[in-house]
Formats: C-alpha cells, structure tokens, sequence
C-alpha cells in the first residue's frame, strides 16, 4: 500500500489530554526516525453552507489525501445539535472495521496473566444505524440493521487480518439462535469466509458464553469477530482484562484507507498537567506503523514502550507510578536511542 518514501499522515491531536499525548507520540516518531511526516489538522466542528455543523473540509481532505491518520481523543459536546465527531469521522471515511488488540503487558500486573486477544467489531451498521422511532405513545422501535456486504466486508478482514499476523484462530461472536435473521445472515457470510482461509481455525460461539468464558480464561481465544453492539462491549470487557482503556490501542480501518486511536477519552481532570499516560495513543500509532508496512520502526518503538512500563521506574499516576508524561516519554526515546 505504501512506498518506502517519506509519507505524510494525518494527525489529530485532539482535545484535552490529546495535544500532550500527541506530541509525546510525534517526539518519539522523531527519535526513531519514523519516515513520516505529520500533518496536523482541526477537527472543531464547523457551520457548513446547509447552517449545519460538521468536521471541516481541510480536516476531510487531508485524510483522504494520506489514507492514513492518527487520532487523540475529542470532547463530546453534551446537548442538541451536536452529532458526536467520531461517529461523523467513521462514517465520512467508511471506516468498517475497529481493530483492538488487548494484550497483557510484562510488569503491569492485572487479575489476568497472558492475555493476547483482538477484537474486530463491525462498525458501520447493527444495533447503531441510528434507524430509531415512535410508533406510538410510549412505544418505540430501533432497528438493527445487518448487511451481507458489510458482514462479509468485516468477516474477510478478520480473516485477513489473522493470517497476517500469525493468529490461529477466528471466533464469530453471535447471537443467532435469538436474532435469527440478522445475527443468522452474519454468522453465514463469516462460515462462508473461513472457507477462503483454511489455515486459519474458525469456530462459532454465542456472546453470553464468550463473556463467561472470557472472564474465566481468556487464553482460550485468538482473533473474535462480531457486530457492531457485541463489539462495543465486548471490546471495552477485554481492554479491562489488560489494564483499560489508557493502555489499549485501536484502529478503525476504511476501504481506502485507515485512521487509528486511542480509545480513552479527553481526561478533563489532568489535562496540561503533564500527567497523562501516552501509552494508548503511542501503541495506536505503532498499529498505523504496521499498517502502513513500517514493520521494523513498529516492533523498535513496542519494545521500547514494554520495556520502560515493565521496568515501572517512569511510569504515569494512571499505572501506579509518580512519573510525568514528559518523563514516560523521555525514558521511551531514551530506550530507542539505546536499541
Ligand atoms: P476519560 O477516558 O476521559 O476519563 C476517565 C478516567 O480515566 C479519568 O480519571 C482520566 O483521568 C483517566 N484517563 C483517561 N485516559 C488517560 C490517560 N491516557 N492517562 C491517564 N489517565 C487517563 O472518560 P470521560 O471522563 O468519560 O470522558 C471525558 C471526555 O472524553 C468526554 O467529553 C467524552 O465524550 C470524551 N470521550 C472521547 C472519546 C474519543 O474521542 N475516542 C472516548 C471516550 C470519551
């Protein structure tokens, strides 16, 4: 997809927290000489010629130009009239698929010990079409809405990416024996799809069973496709396992394109303090590295990033430690100097 040339990528800082965890990302790109250069680009919302708020056209035309970005996480403004902006992004760059590696970290001990799964929720359609309304006084219907060509879009992804990176196995998380139809239609383009990948092992299993099994022994599971709602949940469970969300990272990935980012929110009660965690927004970046073939500066700045939270010297307030995000991130680049 891409050349060895300098490429440009998109970054969107963000609000709150989002400006520092990004410049502590673009800091570290620098010292490990990543061939990238950044563009930087605004996504306040603003009033187009129809009177309606949306992201700018400068922000829109950047990431189509790149195919690529990195995002920070954005405030969600609370009242009428405000769509929230990430789900304009996916929409606007028909981003498909979101990616979450959930992956136990040496040295940061959490209930759970080797946990290595990735969830890959469709994005684009179930339970959130957002096809919602009142049939009477008191009674409202929301439609979950699930398409074959979205089904197997997702369902070749997860396959695909499987096989690119050395995963075994691939679950369809479902709930067909109660949503025949939909839930039926998606677990049919997801059997259909396991047998173009043979060399990757494919089961099915209900979504109550997953949760249980899930907390009892996630060993037991590889690579777990699903819809949309399943996703959500299920994503925000398994990044539980590892930590939560300031150390997960995530991509959502596009027809033509792709756009990666931390799945924590503005963090309002530390933000300029120079207390926040980097982590997720800096391992969502080394998703985009791999991504875009750069699997070599990816793998140098992960070690890096392991080993600095596995020695817990520097680590953020969020992990138990006393160490600014400045600090976090010098000891990072201090590391990938060294290597
Ligand atoms: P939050 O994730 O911002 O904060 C929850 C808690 O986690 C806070 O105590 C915060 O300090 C801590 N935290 C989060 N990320 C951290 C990091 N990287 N390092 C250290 N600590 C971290 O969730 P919230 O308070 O519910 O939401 C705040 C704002 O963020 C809201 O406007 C919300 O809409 C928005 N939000 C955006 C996204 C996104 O853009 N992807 C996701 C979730 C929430």
């Amino acid at each position: 997809l891409f050349s060895s040339e300098v490429k440009k990528c998109t970054i969107i800082p963000g609000d709150g927290i989002g400006p520092e965890i990004s410049a502590a990302v673009q800091k570290i790109f620098t010292i490990a000489n990543v061939p990238i250069e950044w563009e930087s680009v605004d996504v306040t919302p603003v009033r187009g010629p129809d009177g309606m708020f949306g992201i700018p056209q400068a922000a829109i035309d950047s990431v189509n130009r790149n195919k690529v970005g990195l995002k920070g996480p954005l405030m969600t403004p609370i009242g009428k009239g405000h769509r929230s902006l990430n789900l304009a992004l996916r929409k606007e760059f028909n981003l498909y698929a979101n990616v979450r590696p959930c992956k136990s970290l040496e040295g940061f001990k959490t209930l759970y010990d080797h946990v290595d799964v990735v969830t890959i929720r469709e994005n684009t359609e179930g339970e959130y079409s957002g096809i919602e309304h009142e049939i009477v006084d008191g009674v409202v219907q929301s439609i979950k809405l699930i398409t074959e060509d979205a089904s197997r879009r997702v369902a070749e992804f997860a396959f695909q990416y499987a096989k690119s990176n050395n995963r075994k196995k691939v679950t369809a998380v479902h709930k067909a024996n109660i949503m025949r139809m939909s839930d039926g239609l998606f677990l049919r383009c997801c059997r259909e799809m396991a047998k173009k990948y043979p060399e990757v092992r494919f089961e099915e299993r209900y979504l109550d069973t997953v949760c249980l099994n899930m907390v009892q022994d996630p060993t037991q599971y590889d690579v777990l496709v699903m819809p949309n709602l399943y996703g959500d949940i299920l994503s925000d469970m398994c990044a539980g396992l590892v930590g939560g969300l300031g150390l997960t990272p995530s991509g959502n990935i596009g027809i033509s394109g792709a756009l990666f980012e931390s799945v924590h929110g503005t963090a309002p009660d530390i933000a300029g303090q120079d207390k926040a965690n980097p982590t997720a927004l800096l391992l969502s970046s080394v998703m985009m590295l791999r991504y875009m073939g750069l699997n070599d500066h990816a793998t140098k700045i992960e070690n890096a990033c392991y080993s600095t939270i596995k020695e817990a010297k520097f680590l953020t307030g969020d992990l138990g430690g006393k160490a600014k995000c400045s600090e976090f991130t010098n000891e990072i680049c201090e590391k990938i100097t060294k290597s």
